[in-house]
């Protein structure tokens, strides 16, 4: 499997075995205020030289940025030749209410749809459709599919979303998203490559072979990511703990070591095989272009003209 495969390549000294030839997405949230839209468009001038496959704006609990989410990929899709991705959710919304949203996305040149259930607006409360609305992300992604031919992508669990029963069960709907015409999964993020490894055996094993794209969290805010790996089900190795003690003080080696834990786990990853990577980067490029930069990934030289 790719965990063997991995273990052999790592032989490698650091980083020469990359060449160059892994293609990366950039996930990007709604800006709030004036500022944050500031932060987030530099950062989407900085990673757009490395010609991301697309880029992705997320969709706020409960639909909460419906307007902002639109705006943002409308106006990527506008100004930048990068295609963009829209996340949209099912949770509180009817079909006729996710029927516009997709229109709408439909009629400003979006082809791309990440298609998710959605978490309930009460943390820990159990999820339930709304009356008129989806069941879960699989049936989201049909009547998606229903209204027109967009590209989807759909959310997968190396380590098992916390409402499932069991692995198995897990693995089955993320099949049935397949089965319901997702083109790609995009895996919650997590720590450790043997969870993914495994988890990626396991689904080729179950008849799944499309991607399934690692999502990378660079890691800089440490007890920030203990609270969210915690309510996601993402074990948080103990030498990572260790990494971060005593940094709170020193922001500027905080980002070195956040980087380097971010690129050796991309570095495994690509050792076993992967050559797609996703960044989930909070709307920072630093740390994201330094982690692909080390992947190997320069960027066409007219961006970097450009961008000079
Ligand atoms: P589903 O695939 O529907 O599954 C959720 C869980 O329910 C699974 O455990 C599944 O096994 C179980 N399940 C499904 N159907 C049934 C059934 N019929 N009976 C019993 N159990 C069932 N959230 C946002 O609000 N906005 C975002 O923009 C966003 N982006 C994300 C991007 C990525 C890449 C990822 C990994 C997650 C994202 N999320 C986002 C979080 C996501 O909404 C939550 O993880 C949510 O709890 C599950 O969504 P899903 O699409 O995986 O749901």
């Amino acid at each position: 499997g790719q965990l063997e495969e991995a273990r052999r390549a790592l032989d490698a000294p650091l980083f020469a075995d990359v060449a160059g030839d892994a293609t990366v997405s950039f996930e990007f949230f709604p800006p709030k205020t004036e500022k944050m839209e500031e932060t987030l468009w530099a950062s989407v001038q900085t990673l757009k030289i490395l010609k991301p496959r697309f880029v992705s704006v997320t969709y706020g609990a409960g639909g909460s940025t419906r307007e902002r989410t639109h705006n943002t990929v409308a106006r990527i899709a506008k100004e930048t030749d990068i295609p963009a991705a829209a996340h949209l959710t099912c949770v509180e919304a009817s079909k006729a209410e996710i029927a516009d949203v997709a229109n709408a996305y439909w009629d400003d040149g979006v082809r791309h749809i990440v298609a998710l259930r959605g978490d309930p607006p009460v943390a820990g409360a159990k999820f339930q459709a709304h009356p008129d609305g989806y069941q879960n992300a699989a049936d989201l992604v049909a009547g998606l599919k229903k209204l027109h031919p967009f590209e989807i992508s759909v959310a997968a669990y190396p380590e098992c979303h916390p409402d499932s029963e069991s692995a198995e069960f897990d693995l089955a709907n993320l099949k049935a998203k397949f089965d319901a015409g997702a083109d790609r999964a995009i895996t919650q993020f997590f720590f450790s490559p043997e969870h993914y490894f495994r988890f990626c055996d396991k689904a080729r094993a179950a008849g799944i072979d499309a991607e399934i794209v690692p999502g990378i969290m660079p890691v800089s805010n440490f007890a920030a990511t203990q609270r969210m790996s915690a309510m996601c089900n993402t074990e948080v190795p103990a030498w990572m703990g260790r990494l971060f003690e005593g940094l709170d003080d020193h922001p500027g080696a905080r980002q070195l070591v956040a980087a380097t834990i971010a690129a050796e786990m991309c570095r495994r990853l690509y050792a076993g095989g992967v050559r797609q990577f996703h960044f989930y980067t909070l709307n920072r490029a630093e740390l994201s272009f330094a982690i692909c930069h080390l992947l190997g990934l320069r960027g066409d030289k007219a961006g970097l003209e450009k961008a000079a």
